[in-house]
């Protein structure tokens, strides 16, 4: 099957509903915008769907075969094997192995105290073992637990690089007491000093490897991570489940969701994309994230990295956020049925007003820090947009405090790093990768000093 990367224009809200309901195309959901003769998303379509989308009065703009392109990364990729493990001097992505290797060697640096390598209890669908690293000189209480997660979505090659060439520019600065500094923005060794001794950072990179692995050396825009497909399907897309809809959160969507709402998720396993699996928490990769925020409850902040659309998202994703009615939330079974429709009265998510404004503070910081690399301006958004979602990360990490009052309130991100107008924008070459990885590592720095 041929990917395509693709603008996609309809003439009304129903119409950019059905992308997704009736014609079953993922789109970029922050890239949605009102343009003269109806609504424009960014989205990647089959040679099927773009037929059918044709044939209904879409109009298709064809950017690039993205299953051809991706196989051109997955080449530049071989071209690198062996690569140093130091993303600052890297000229290609790292692979699985790679991203498994520099947290070790991280956590074996001679005379360090203030890393830890953990070992997540979950082993993948294909047996492979998962590790996070701890960045933190001290104990005892009153530490921030910061938690940075990357690699769920198998083609998004980028998120685990950004994240070890963050572990490597801050513990090296640390070692040596010195600055970084990226593009405008300096971090002095000061600010590097208070995070690694005040704060407990963990940091988790590659929460799929099987789909990354599979994405890098075979089929370039796979998503999901690798579960097998189940009994009687044959079917390649059939295998697999979208980890980043998998999370207990409104996990049922059909009973939660207005049946009009195009929320992106699916419950047919061979859905190439949003399948949200047999259960909430069903798969392993799930069970690791989730396993992080139980293992270290003083975990107060949470930003999971994916591309693309250069947006800094936050709480909520299921509808448009409110701050006046309490009452009107995901657990208020009164609202099932009525979720997930953009702009109306029906059903908004609370979030109390102070929350939300320490959630858009904290976003802004971030954009500035971005900007301060190399000029890009990523917007600050509430995760809803004209598509909803339900069982994704940062949603399951907000709820976890209003489900179970004794856990920790964890303000929680998601980067969509990456412009639509790079070439595969999922793993841009990796020149225009090495400066998106600048750009959110010092977005993620200014994050862990304003975090507290
Ligand atoms: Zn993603």
């Amino acid at each position: 099957m041929s990917i395509h990367h693709t603008r996609i224009t309809g003439s009304d809200y129903a119409a950019m509903a059905d992308l997704v309901k009736k014609y079953k195309v993922t789109v970029a959901r922050h890239t949605v915008e009102k343009v003269r003769d109806g609504y424009r998303v960014d989205a990647h379509a089959s040679d099927a769907q773009i037929q059918a989308l044709e044939a209904a009065g879409y109009t298709v703009e064809h950017l690039e075969d993205a299953e051809a392109e991706g196989k051109a990364r997955q080449r530049e990729m071989r071209d690198n094997a062996g690569a140093a493990l130091s993303v600052a001097t890297a000229t290609g992505y790292l692979d699985v192995s790679h991203v498994e290797a520099a947290l070790a060697t991280e956590a074996a640096a001679p005379n360090d105290r203030f890393t830890t390598l953990i070992r997540l209890p979950n082993e993948t669908w294909e047996q492979r073992a998962c590790h996070a690293l701890k960045i933190g000189n001290g104990s005892g209480p009153g530490r921030t637990g910061i938690y940075l997660l990357g690699g769920v979505h198998a083609r998004e090659w980028g998120s685990p690089d950004i994240l070890i060439n963050f572990i490597q520019q801050l513990t090296n600065a640390y070692r040596a007491n010195t600055d970084i500094t990226i593009g405008n923005r300096t971090f002095t060794a000061a600010q590097i000093k208070s995070i690694v001794d005040t704060k407990d950072i963990y940091v988790f990179p590659q929460a799929n490897p099987d789909g990354r692995h599979y994405s890098m050396t075979t089929e370039p825009m796979w998503r999901k991570n690798r579960r097998p497909a189940p009994a009687g399907h044959t079917q390649s897309q059939c295998v697999g489940v979208d980890v980043n809809r998998n999370y207990d959160f409104l996990w049922n969507f059909p009973k939660y969701f207005d049946a009009n709402s195009p929320v992106q998720n699916s419950t047919d396993p061979c859905d190439h994309d949003v399948y949200i699996g047999p259960a909430a928490a069903s798969e392993p990769e799930t069970k690791n994230v989730v396993w992080m925020f139980d293992t270290f409850p003083h975990i107060r902040y949470f930003v999971d990295l994916h591309s693309y659309s250069e947006d800094i998202l936050y709480n909520w994703g299921d509808d448009n956020d409110q701050s006046t009615d309490p009452q009107m939330n995901f657990q208020n079974p009164a609202y099932d049925g009525k979720r997930g429709i953009a702009d109306d009265k029906a059903y908004r998510e609370y979030i109390a007003a102070e929350d939300k404004k320490l959630a858009v503070g904290l976003a802004n910081e971030m954009r500035d820090a971005i900007k301060a690399s190399r000029g890009r301006v990523y917007k600050t958004e509430q995760s809803m947009s004209l598509y909803p979602t339900a069982g994704t990360s940062d949603d399951y990490a907000f709820s976890r405090h209003i489900t179970d009052a004794k856990r920790a309130k964890v303000f929680s991100y998601t980067i969509e790093w990456g412009s639509p107008k790079n070439p595969t924008p999922f793993h841009p070459p990796y020149p225009e990768m090495k400066q998106i990885i600048d750009e959110i590592t010092s977005g993620l720095l200014a994050f862990c000093i304003s975090a507290n």
